[in-house]
């Protein structure tokens, strides 16, 4: 049984008051006629010479063009970030925070419109930007306009006797960051409120598919109060506006969210110009589901945690590990469960799954399963359906090798791979078996496997009986090839901050002690 699928040409009147990918795309023409560069607080076009198309990639038809950022723009926004940077760093806590406060007000006032644009260009269901997407963001932001005024540093007293000693945390300067096409909106966030909410500037470089809310995030950023220059946006390719940020000799932390190859050729570049460094890779999340667990909300987990965002999501469950009691009844309900789900337009309220992020990126999930066929089951889907679009029917794929691509690769897109287990031991086993280790989860009723689980999992977060939820307050980022750093959170904060030991001597005594080490008695 195949999926439902709908008409998928954006250009109906599918949406819901008229809002449609075409509507939203004459919006966005017009808020974007004079470029896609955010430097110094206004937008401005590229001079790389070169034009880039924003793609709908649910007709494949071109939404935006514009001119690509180029090494002369990185270097103006960088110039920009670091014209900005006394000024921001010299503002008191309460003041950013202020600006925060008022930024968040900004994003929820132009929810909607972020809504539709992200929606737009990445193919995203309105209903998972509307109710996550943007929510989230707006959420990050109150979040790190509260954690503005509580930066702290841990000690403060007379640890040698003759002196008092203190941390200092300080901004760093200007941050060159870099984010991939999955969750453009959230991403820039990510990225830009933990630098900013701490003092520093940013030159954010979006992905070249998805630029257009990272750009609006920084228009808002200015709309609040923020000052023109502490927030910059270059919309480049990664081989040179991309190379050049992580390369700058002015800009004094790198952070990179994106796919583990390109993370080692940034660390490469960053760690040859010794800069800080926050990378947050590629995932291939385990889902462990052992005998005693409730197998209803397991199944419902499964493909929730599969599909959401068409599985375009470093923490998407992609490989399920079922204990062989539940193993056939999972394997059944999870296909029977995928079938259901209605891709279609983007707009259209009903729609449950959107294509992928392009073209390229669906024959390139294709290639991974038409690759399994010959070692494999495809238990359900394993095709596009006919169309424009860059659709993929969701895909359960059972009898993989551990060892094999599908299990061990990042495939990004809406396949979920299954596997039998026996002991306890070898399902934790298995789920630690990659290179990768960002998220993980364990389904049990039993809070002892349930510990077990999360003490033995090597991941930068392990769920029980859930997959996928994230909140403003908790860190987020991975272990192994998974990458360092944290994302969101108290921890995100602290990392865009350089500690300083500061040390007074309170004596006055002009002949200390410890000058015996060089003078002696005299
Ligand atoms: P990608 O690595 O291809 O690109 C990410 C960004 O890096 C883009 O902006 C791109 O232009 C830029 N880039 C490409 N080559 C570059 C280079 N040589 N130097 C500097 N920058 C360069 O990733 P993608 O395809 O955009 O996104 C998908 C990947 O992102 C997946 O691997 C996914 O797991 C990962 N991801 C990780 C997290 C996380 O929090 N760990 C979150 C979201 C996505």
């Amino acid at each position: 049984m195949g999926n439902r699928f709908q008409d998928t040409d954006s250009d109906t009147e599918s949406g819901t008051d008229g809002v449609t990918a075409a509507t939203t795309a004459a919006m966005v023409a017009e808020r974007f006629a004079q470029g896609a560069q955010y430097i110094g607080g206004r937008l401005r076009p590229g001079t790389s010479g070169r034009e880039h198309a924003v793609v709908d990639p649910a007709t494949g038809k071109t939404v935006h063009t514009y001119e690509l950022a180029g090494t002369a723009d990185v270097d103006a926004a960088v110039a920009a970030a670091r014209e900005a940077f006394p000024g921001w760093a010299g503002a008191t806590p309460a003041e950013r925070s202020e600006a925060l406060h008022r930024f968040a007000g900004v994003l929820a006032e132009q929810a909607d419109e972020f809504a539709r644009v992200e929606s737009l260009q990445c193919g995203k269901p309105l209903k998972l930007s509307t109710e996550f997407d943007v929510p989230g963001t707006i959420d990050n932001t109150a979040f790190f306009a509260g954690a503005a005024r509580h930066l702290q540093g841990q000690s403060a007293g007379e640890y040698s006797g003759d002196h008092t000693s203190y941390v200092r945390r300080e901004p760093i300067g200007v941050v060159g960051s870099i984010a991939p096409w999955n969750y453009p909106l959230q991403m820039a966030a990510w990225k830009i409120l933990p630098a900013i909410a701490a003092g520093n500037t940013i030159v954010l470089k979006p992905a070249e598919l998805t630029p257009l809310t990272s750009l609006m995030f920084a228009q808002a950023a200015t709309e609040a109060g923020i000052p023109d220059g502490v927030v910059n946006i270059v919309t480049g390719a990664g081989r040179d506006a991309g190379e050049h940020l992580v390369g700058h000799g002015d800009v004094a932390m790198t952070s990179f969210t994106g796919s583990t190859p390109v993370g080692k050729r940034v660390a490469e570049i960053a760690t040859s110009t010794v800069k800080r460094l926050h990378l947050e890779l590629g995932g291939k999340a385990p889902f462990v589901v052992f005998d005693d667990a409730d197998l209803e909300a397991a199944v419902h987990g499964a493909v929730a945690g599969a599909l959401i965002n068409t599985g375009q999501d470093c923490t998407a469950a992609t490989r399920a590990y079922v204990q062989r009691p539940l193993y056939d009844a999972f394997v059944e309900q999870v296909a029977a469960l995928m079938e259901t789900v209605r891709l279609g337009d983007p707009f259209d309220p009903a729609t449950d799954l959107g294509p992928l992020i392009s073209h390229a990126q669906r024959d390139r999930v294709a290639g991974f399963v038409d690759r399994a066929r010959g070692y494999a089951r495809i238990v359900t889907g394993g095709e596009a359906p006919k169309g424009d679009g860059a659709y993929y029917r969701p895909t359960l794929v059972a009898d993989a090798p551990q060892d094999s691509e599908i299990v061990q690769a990042e495939i990004f897109g809406p396949v979920l791979v299954v596997l039998p287990f026996d002991s306890d031991e070898e399902g934790l086993r298995l789920a630690n078996d990659t290179p990768y280790g960002l998220a993980a989860s364990a389904w049990t009723r039993d809070v002892y496997r349930a510990g077990r689980a999360t003490r033995e999992i090597k991941a930068g977060c392990v769920w029980i009986n859930d997959h996928i939820p994230i909140i403003s307050e908790m860190p987020h980022g991975g272990y192994k090839a998974s990458g360092f750093g944290k994302d969101m959170s108290a921890y995100s904060f602290e990392e865009y901050t350089q500690v300083k030991h500061v040390m007074y001597e309170n004596t006055a005594v002009i002949r200390k002690d410890w000058h015996r080490t060089i003078f002696g008695d005299r």
